[in-house]
């Protein structure tokens, strides 16, 4: 499939953010890492398993009337952390974002083990995930030290 074919395979939106190279079948938890659904009135269009020469497959986001902000997006890198993320301005590209995996992914998700110390709500403490391995992703609790469930985690966003 060429370029173009993929370009007129969503349709052009005037205003909003368009979230590229998601890996094949992660859009809907994409969309659950930025909280868009239900309370959201921002038009959303999903594309799914688009044929790519780079993944294979992969899905494209659109987000009409509304640019995800750089901390919005950094939530992204536990699920698709190679994503191409464009500003779009007036049917153009104004900026091209970039999605950072940092060290330590703090208070986006809590830990997945239920006898952690973080779900004792009588101590409120941050919720702290250390990246120990980039790919595949890995991340520690800062607390009890466990290795995360990453499907998990998305359930367990705060
Ligand atoms: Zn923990």
């Amino acid at each position: 499939m060429s370029q173009e074919a993929n370009m007129r395979r969503v349709t052009a939106i005037k205003n909003g953010t368009v979230i590229d190279h998601v890996p094949a079948g992660k859009a809907l938890s994409v969309l659950k890492m930025l909280g868009i659904g239900g309370n959201m009135s921002n038009p959303v269009s999903l594309v799914m398993n688009v044929p790519s020469k780079k993944m294979g497959g992969k899905d494209i986001i659109k987000v009409e009337d509304r640019e995800l902000t750089q901390n919005e997006l950094d939530r992204l890198a536990l699920v698709a952390p190679d994503a191409s993320v464009a500003i779009i301005r007036a049917y153009t590209v104004a900026e091209k974002l970039e999605i950072n995996l940092t060290q330590e992914v703090k208070n986006v998700a809590r830990c997945t083990f239920s006898n952690c110390i973080t779900t004792n709500h009588r101590e409120p403490l941050p919720h702290r995930l250390v990246v120990t391995k980039r790919d595949p992703l890995e991340l520690r609790c800062r607390y009890c030290g466990k290795t995360q469930d990453i499907e998990g985690l998305v359930d367990n966003l705060l």
